[in-house]
């Protein structure tokens, strides 16, 4: 583990790009060799949130125009999850919009999850706000995985991002989880303003929450948000910040999350040499590339998907497309063309 000097030389360049990579490619080979898990999101309850979570398309006068809709049924998560799984979803992970869940809710969430993990034999993972203690346990009996509950910045750039809740109520939240026995998720949204002391002193509170799962998003500016200074997000800062989760966090499952293709760009394969894993087909408010760009990108950095129960078939019949297209001049018909005059620049 890095200490914050460390970490503010490589956020700041002090360390070269390569020599970062390296650094921070040795705990994520020596944890979790060349696999890459894939997690695929499921927003089980979309809007009416009193929340004003600046980032989020879907806070109280947000007006963003994001379709709501309430908690769908016990039949149709399961519907979702089923496909998530013929995806390739390592895990299943269901988001709720809002404060937190009430007790009718925290039952019906309870039978949800217990179906998906008997009958589809998947790992779930929730993400429904603001816990106490009796609803935690309740879901941990009900076979919960993993809680999700981002920290998102840290605790002194909190209020600038959210008014309605505080970092402390999510640390608690994340501690609840923790004492039922739910392995914590909980990551950051970078791009929203903050100090690079920020983004470390985040990374480091997770550490001393011992989370297990760290999605590290690139803000998006989605219609509807009120983050007032977005930072500007080049590929080389995205892939230094990676590292400094990584090496604050080296045995931690760090996810490239929302923004990776907007943000990282050309550089995502080499993002994987950082990061375990990625959500693919979709974010919490936006979607994201589909199963054969992902697919294609983590066999580019000579990866292999990990998946929870073998390769399901879609991918392998995205798999045999991505080998048919590789050199096929029938798929970059402009590309393979022959030069006809010196190209004007
Ligand atoms: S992040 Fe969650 S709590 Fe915050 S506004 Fe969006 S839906 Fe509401």
């Amino acid at each position: 583990m890095i200490d914050r000097h460390v970490a503010l030389d490589i956020l700041e360049g002090r360390i070269s790009l390569p020599e970062v990579i390296q650094m921070a490619s040795k705990p994520r080979f020596e944890n979790f060799g060349k696999k890459v898990r894939i997690h695929i999101l499921d927003n089980i309850k979309n809007g009416y949130c009193p929340e004003d979570c600046g980032y989020c398309a879907q806070r109280k006068n947000g007006e963003s125009g994001i379709q709501e809709y309430s908690l769908k049924s016990e039949d149709e998560i399961l519907e979702d999850a089923k496909q998530a799984k013929a995806n390739g979803a390592y895990r299943f992970c269901m988001v709720s919009s809002g404060t937190g869940p009430g007790d009718k809710t925290i039952a019906k969430l309870s039978g949800t999850i217990r179906r998906i993990t008997d009958e589809l034999g998947m790992k779930v993972c929730l993400s429904a706000g603001i816990l106490d203690q009796a609803k935690a346990n309740t879901l941990k009996e009900a076979g919960l995985d993993r809680y999700n509950h981002n920290l998102n910045t840290s605790d002194s750039y909190y209020k600038d991002i959210c008014t309605t809740h505080t970092f402390q109520d999510r640390v608690e939240t994340l501690q609840l989880a923790s004492n039922a026995g739910i392995g914590l998720c909980s990551g950051v949204i970078v791009g929203m303003g903050e100090s690079m002391d920020d983004i470390i002193a985040v990374a480091m509170e997770l550490r001393r929450l011992r989370v297990a799962s760290i999605p590290v998003n690139f803000f998006i500016p989605v219609k509807g948000h009120a983050i007032q200074n977005p930072s500007v997000l080049s590929p080389e800062i995205c892939l230094r910040i990676l590292a400094v989760f990584r090496l604050i966090n080296p045995d931690a499952e760090i996810r490239m999350a929302a923004g990776r293709e907007g943000h990282l760009k050309t550089m995502q394969s080499t993002g994987l040499f950082i990061a375990n894993s990625l959500f693919a087909a979709g974010y919490l408010n936006v979607e994201g590339s589909d199963a054969k760009a992902t697919l294609g990108m983590i066999r580019d950095a000579g990866m292999e998907p990990e998946f929870s129960d073998g390769m399901p078939e879609s991918w392998k019949e995205a798999l045999e497309s991505l080998d048919e297209g590789l050199y096929a001049e029938k798929n970059f018909p402009d590309l393979y063309k022959f030069k006809k005059s010196p190209v004007p620049i």
